[in-house]
């Protein structure tokens, strides 16, 4: 799976990685990674970021012939070295594809 692929096929933007694919109970899931670069802190735009885990989001997307296809993109957490401030990372994807919202 290319990342253009995800790009243009799926709505994946700018700031999310691919890193495998995962199929299971007749699922495919593509699994991401948000760009080390935005890894900055929103309150000061410290750059020394401490991880401090992360969770997952799991969005549905177009099928693949009759396979349901989701994302699981990664929202890490992180620490700011500079200000202690904390925050998740969750770069923005296509909303009309959401299922967590409503979650
Ligand atoms: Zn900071």
């Amino acid at each position: 799976m290319s990342q253009s692929l995800l790009y243009h096929a799926f709505g994946v933007r700018e700031g999310y990685e691919y890193v495998r694919t995962e199929y299971r109970r007749g699922t495919v899931e593509f699994h991401l990674t948000v760009a080390p670069c935005l890894m900055v802190c929103p309150h000061c735009q410290g750059r020394e970021i401490i991880r401090k885990g992360k969770r997952f989001r799991r969005i549905q997307t177009v099928p693949i012939g009759f396979k349901a296809v989701f994302l699981v993109p990664e929202a890490p957490r992180g620490q700011c070295r500079g200000c202690g401030q904390v925050f998740e990372v969750a770069p923005p994807l296509p909303r009309a594809m959401s299922t967590t919202r409503n979650g």
